[in-house]
Formats: structure tokens, sequence, C-alpha cells
């Protein structure tokens, strides 16, 4: 999990190509040890195919919910088969989204009491979840910032949406061709 800092207009980018590694930022003191060396990263606790494990669990240990409806077959369950039931009230769906934007705020804060910018927008897998995220990022990040800085940024949905990082590498691309940094592009079939 990644994130894209843009400042004044260009993407930040370090050397090592590492900067905005937000996934790998603690959430957890006491948290698991991630493949990353570090302990309780963020991406332990939002990444798309850990949620599902749970949510797997979950149901395998015949927690009551309308994802037995929605996918009888458990192991066939989806992220957006999850944002369905939350959108239908569905008690497990919804504790899994509360729980994404707990950790997901408490990294947001992180990263916006750094930088203190303008807006944020969320791409990819979690976009899709739409403002069922968004209202719960927006009201548990407004408790944790200082109420100054949180006033004056957003935070919205891409409209990249789950194609956020393929128009992002892509502008990377162009973006170096543009500036000479690249002499050519070789388009292969
Ligand atoms: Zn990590």
């Amino acid at each position: 999990m990644g994130a894209g800092i843009i400042i004044n207009g260009q993407l930040y980018r370090r050397q090592s190509g590492f900067a905005g590694e937000i996934g790998h930022t603690t959430v957890d003191l006491s948290g698991e040890k991630c493949p990353c060396g570090n302990y309780g990263c963020l991406e332990l606790y939002v990444s798309i195919p850990r949620i599902i494990e749970q949510v797997k669990t979950a149901l395998l240990a015949e927690t009551k919910s309308i994802l037995r409806n929605i996918c009888p077959d458990i192991n066939r369950v989806t992220w957006p088969m999850i944002i369905k039931g939350a959108l239908q009230g569905d008690g497990l769906a919804l504790n899994i989204i509360d729980k994404i934007s707990f950790y997901l705020s408490t990294g947001l804060t992180n990263i916006l009491n750094t930088f203190d910018p303008q807006a944020v927008f969320l791409g990819n897998e979690l976009s899709i979840a739409g403002s069922l995220l968004v209202d719960r990022l927006k009201a548990k990040v407004s408790q944790r910032m200082f109420a100054e800085n949180f006033r004056k940024m957003d935070i919205r949905i891409s409209k990249f949406a789950r194609e956020s990082p393929v128009v992002g590498a892509a502008a990377i691309v162009l973006e170096k061709f543009y500036t000479g940094q690249l002499n050519s592009m070789v388009f292969k079939q």
C-alpha cells in the first residue's frame, strides 16, 4: 500500500523510490511482525486479501451475517461483496469497515500532521467502499488532527478508483518522457 505525494504539482520521489510507503508506517506498537521487518504496519490491517481472510474466518466460525446470502460459497467472498453487505447493514461487514477506518485514520493522521496537505485521495481497492469508508475516515481523522489543519483538508475518492495504480505508473513514465529523462518510449504488444 503506497501513497503518491504531490507537492507543488510534482510527484515527490526519493532516489530509493520508497517515498510514500504509508502501508509500512506503524499503527499498532504491539502488532505482529510485517514482512518488511517492522511491527504493526498499517498494511497488515487494511490489505484487502487479509480483510477477506478475516471475513472468511468469521463466517466459518458461524458469525451471523447476510454475506452468506450474498455469497453462499464462503471461499468466494470478495471485497465488493463485503461492501455490498455493509451497505445492507450487515454487522460483520460494517465491523470490518470500522476496523479499516480505525487503522487507516491512525496512519493517515501521522502523514497528514507531517505534510499538512490540501486533500487526500483514496484510490485502488479501498476506494470502491466510497462514502462508507470516507465518512468514517473523516470523523476519525477530525478527532485526531489539529482542528485547524483538518478544516483546510479534504478526504475524497480518486476518480481513477481501481485504476489509480495504473494511471499513476503511466503518469510517471510520461513525466519522465516530457522532461527529457527518457529518450524514447517503445510500445510492444
Ligand atoms: Zn511493514
